[in-house]
Formats: C-alpha cells, sequence, structure tokens
C-alpha cells in the first residue's frame, strides 16, 4: 500500500528526514514512536503533501503511484487523511458545511455524486453519536471552541466520513483523559480493515494498550533506528530512547 524509501526532507533548509524507509501492507497499523524533534510530525506532513517540506531524497509510493508529484488535496482524494496533533479551529464555518465539503470532494474525485444535505445531516448525525459528540456539535464553527477531547472526536467522525485507505494520526493522544483516549481508540479500532492502513504517532504506550498495532518503530534523528512488534512499546515505555541510540552507534 505504503512505500516509503530513503526519505530525505527539509524544513526551513534544515534537514530533518535523512533516508526513512517504512513498507506497509494493506490493513496493518505501524505506530511510531520517538523522542521530541526526531522528525515524526514531519514525516506525517510530508506524506498528506503539506505546504513547506522540501522533499531533496527517496521516494513514496501509494498505492502504486509515486504521490510525491501530487497536491494535498489530490493525496486526500486519493486517500490520504493526516490527524493533527493541534487542530485548526476555523470560526464562521459550520462544522457541517466543512465536513460536506471535504466529503464531496473526495467523493466527486471517485466519479461520485455529491451527498443530498438530509443525506449527509442523517450520516453525520450517526457519525457523531459514534464518537460521543453531541450532534449541535454539527452546528458550530469548526472547532470553535472545541476542548482538546472533543477536537479529537470530531476529527475522528472527519475520518469515518472520509474512508481514507490511510490515516495517519500524529499524536491523537495528547492531552487526552482516559474516556477520551477510549473513544480515539474505539474509533479507530472500528475503522480497522483488510483494506485500510494506519500509521500513528504516539509518544506513549498507554494508546498502544487500546489501538494495538502489528509494527512498531523509532524515529530518531529522521531514521527509523529500530522496529519490532507491539513489545517493543513496552520496552521503550520501561527503558526510554537512550538505549537504542547506544545500540546504533
Ligand atoms: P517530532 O514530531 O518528532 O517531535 P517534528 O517533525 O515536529 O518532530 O520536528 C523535527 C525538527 O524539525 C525539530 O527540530 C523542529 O524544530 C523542526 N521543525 C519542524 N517544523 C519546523 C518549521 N516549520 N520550521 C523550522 N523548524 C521546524
Ligand atoms: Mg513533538
Ligand atoms: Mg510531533
Amino acid at each position: 500500500m505504503l512505500s516509503i524509501k530513503n526519505l530525505a526532507a527539509k524544513v526551513e533548509e534544515k534537514d530533518i528526514l535523512k533516508g526513512l524507509s517504512i513498507e506497509v501492507k494493506p490493513g496493518e497499523v505501524h505506530a511510531i514512536m520517538g523522542p521530541n524533534g526526531a522528525g515524526k510530525s514531519t514525516l506525517g506532513n510530508v506524506l498528506a503533501g503539506r505546504e513547506g517540506y522540501e522533499v531533496t531524497g527517496g521516494s513514496i509510493e501509494f498505492l502504486g503511484e509515486n504521490i510525491l508529484d501530487f497536491e494535498a488535496h489530490e493525496r486526500a482524494c486519493k486517500g490520504v487523511f493526516l490527524a493533527f496533533q493541534y487542530p485548526v479551529e476555523i470560526p464562521g464555518v459550520s462544522n457541517m458545511e466543512f465536513l460536506k465539503a471535504s466529503v464531496d470532494a473526495v467523493r466527486e474525485s471517485r466519479g461520485l455524486e455529491p451527498y443530498s444535505s438530509v443525506e449527509f445531516i442523517k450520516l453525520a448525525r450517526e457519525k457523531s453519536k459514534a464518537v460521543d459528540l453531541p450532534a449541535d456539535f454539527l452546528k458550530r464553527g469548526v472547532n470553535e471552541g472545541f476542548s482538546g477531547g472533543e477536537k479529537k472526536r470530531n476529527e475522528l467522525m472527519q475520518m469515518m466520513l472520509l474512508e481514507p485507505t490511510l490515516c495517519i494520526l500524529d499524536e491523537t493522544d495528547s492531552g487526552l483523559d482516559i474516556d477520551a483516549l477510549q473513544v480515539v481508540a474505539d474509533g479507530v479500532n472500528k475503522l480497522r480493515d483488510p483494506n485500510r492502513s494506519f500509521i500513528v504517532v504516539t509518544h506513549y504506550q498507554r494508546l498502544l494498550d487500546y489501538i494495538v498495532p502489528d509494527f512498531v518503530h523509532v524515529l530518531a534523528d529522521g531514521k527509523i533506528v529500530k522496529s519490532g512488534g507491539k513489545e517493543l512499546a513496552l520496552e521503550l515505555e520501561k527503558e526510554g530512547y537512550g538505549w537504542i541510540e547506544k545500540e546504533t552507534v
């Protein structure tokens, strides 16, 4: 599904990713852990095609296509979804309108008709219930005045509506209490599917108790320095990252 080879990327003239490789097959959940500043968010942003990141080497192939040539919205239409560490507020634009516009754009690119308002309202209410967000959040401005947990639930709802093929969650657990964490994890687990893959960036092993990954990778200084199964996350929780750095010198 996703093949990242020797990826190198710069932000503001600074080398951040320095030869990073990962292979993700359909249905797999890959967790990415690593110290602050390692390049985890940069990886998510480069995958999603956000502006401000210059790819200086390597390749990203998604569903057999080199996606480095595509703009962010084209990648979204092809099924790449990035959930942000800090979701943005868009006051004045209703959440419902925003969701409908993004879902219809993706549907259009797949040759499908836009939803009618009635259909979409029904669908959005169903999904807001699934993430435990009261329906009146659909009428409010996008993320306007939402708490951290509410923003994450809202984003999860957006993900459910968009039905992406590759979901990238960047520290979706940061700032969540245990109940909100459970809601996010349940939502992700419901979306797990043989044709859908996840890259879950997290600082803490805690989230991985609920979203059990197939693989865990440690990203340090712009590269994957260690990979393993879910037990690697437990080891990291106990031992920190120092031992890996020693192991790799
Ligand atoms: P992580 O998510 O692993 O904590 P990031 O990918 O956010 O790490 O950041 C990696 C490095 O890139 C850090 O040193 C950070 O300061 C730098 N960086 C990220 N974004 C920018 C930016 N827009 N301008 C300058 N430096 C940046
Ligand atoms: Mg960070
Ligand atoms: Mg980050």
